[in-house]
């Protein structure tokens, strides 16, 4: 990458939008130097770059904090990433003790468990419950409509939630407190068959998240329902999941194959180490919302009429693929990139670039890439979504 010899901000290098054949040029005026240095591949698009693809990737630094007595919760949707249209994710962090109070909504909810420990409730349309405590690495996964919530155990926990729709707000969800703060006391009275004295108390307006104790151990809040528990767990190990491991990394999918609830959102994890990349491919089932949760990377997204266009990652960051678009993260990084691919669908689906072409007649592959029998030959038959070949790194690109 090139520079500029005069260094305006002390001991970093400022970088310049300036190729090495030197096509660009220095940018002296107004300008964010510490955003350009986390976005080399912005400032100095790969020469492959071309056309208008749009934004494809949103940070949830910068998004807006919701801060409540009991925890923090930031979201992306389509009013920060107009493209994401099919999910929605929040972010959340539930102090120990912290609810996220008890409600509904119209959408499936998908989470993740990034740090710390958590309790999760629900309750089905059969009077089936699930009460159940969740830790790093684990899903949980409620249908639409079923009444839930979430409380930090004794770390507090910090975690991922996703929703099948992109205009989803987690602010605008169906809650307890709401309902009970619009409903006439009276008809609160005739319902519970109590003294409307009785709810005197009741917040007057939606909690959202709020601090209470610490619960004791899961067997200290039991309930025994006489319909049973949910037939279909609401929760999955993820990390507990053997992963499908080979050179440069490892991927883990969850989907209803192996956690059968979810029938709205299926996943991967990702990792991938120094050097290693996911490799060339696309979904055929629906569009991919990533979530970043260690190191750095960059995406190509190819979108057809000679359009490409690439995005660096780090943690934190979503990034976004419309349906059959061409992709690759690359791990542009010294630590190992972790991250999440999901899409609105009850199957994780994917087409490799590779297997596609060492499955079809390689005279068709000669003829139509002008490629020699020597390379057809090296292409995978078995599907490997991740890849690293010694001497080929993120450090050998072109610029
Ligand atoms: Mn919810
Ligand atoms: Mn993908």
């Amino acid at each position: 990458m090139a520079h500029d010899s005069q260094n305006h901000s002390g001991a970093v290098p400022v970088p310049q939008p300036i190729r090495a054949d030197g096509a660009g040029g220095v940018d002296r005026g107004p300008r964010d130097v510490m955003r350009d240095l986390q976005n080399p591949d912005m400032l100095v698009p790969p020469k492959t770059d071309n056309g208008l693809i749009p934004n494809m990737r949103f940070s949830f630094s910068d998004t807006h904090m919701q801060l409540n007595h009991g925890g923090w919760s930031r979201e992306i949707t389509v009013r920060e990433l107009p493209i994401a249209t099919t999910l929605a994710g929040v972010n959340m962090y539930l102090t120990p003790g912290g609810v996220r109070e008890l409600h509904w909504h119209q959408q499936a909810e998908w989470a993740y468990m990034l740090l710390g420990r958590a309790r999760i409730t629900a309750v089905d349309q059969n009077g089936r419950n699930f009460i159940a405590d969740i830790g790093p690495g684990d899903l949980w996964y409620f249908p639409p409509g079923i009444p839930h919530s979430i409380q930090g155990l004794e770390e507090g926990c910090e975690f991922l939630l996703v929703f099948d729709d992109g205009n989803f707000s987690d602010l605008n969800t169906l809650s307890i407190s709401d309902w009970f703060a619009h409903t006439p006391k009276e008809v609160l009275s005739a319902n519970f068959g109590v003294p409307e004295s009785d709810f005197d108390a009741i917040p007057k307006e939606q909690l959202y998240i709020y601090q209470a104790d610490v619960p004791g151990p899961l067997a200290t809040q039991a309930v025994e329902s006489p319909n049973g528990t949910v037939p279909l767990p609401f929760a999955y190990r993820l990390l507990a999941q053997p992963p499908m491991r080979m050179p440069g990394g490892s991927v883990r999918i969850v989907d209803s194959t192996v956690f059968p609830i979810s029938k709205a959102v299926a996943a991967a994890l990702v990792e991938l180490e120094p050097g290693a990349m996911r490799e060339l491919h696309w979904h055929p089932n629906n569009d991919e919302w990533q979530y970043y949760l260690t190191g750095q990377g960059r995406m190509t997204v190819f979108g057809s009429e000679g359009n490409a266009r690439t995005f660096d990652f780090r943690a934190g960051d979503v990034g976004y693929v419309p349906f059959a678009f061409g992709h690759y993260i690359q791990n542009t990084g010294t630590e190992t990139l972790w991250f999440l691919e999901m899409f609105k669908s009850d199957r994780f689906q994917d087409l490799s670039l590779n297997q596609w072409m060492a499955l079809t007649p390689p005279q068709l592959v000669e003829s139509n890439l002008h490629v020699k029998p020597d390379f057809i030959a090296r292409l995978n038959k078995v599907k490997r979504p991740v890849v690293k070949h010694p001497g080929f790194t993120y450090l050998n690109r072109d610029r």
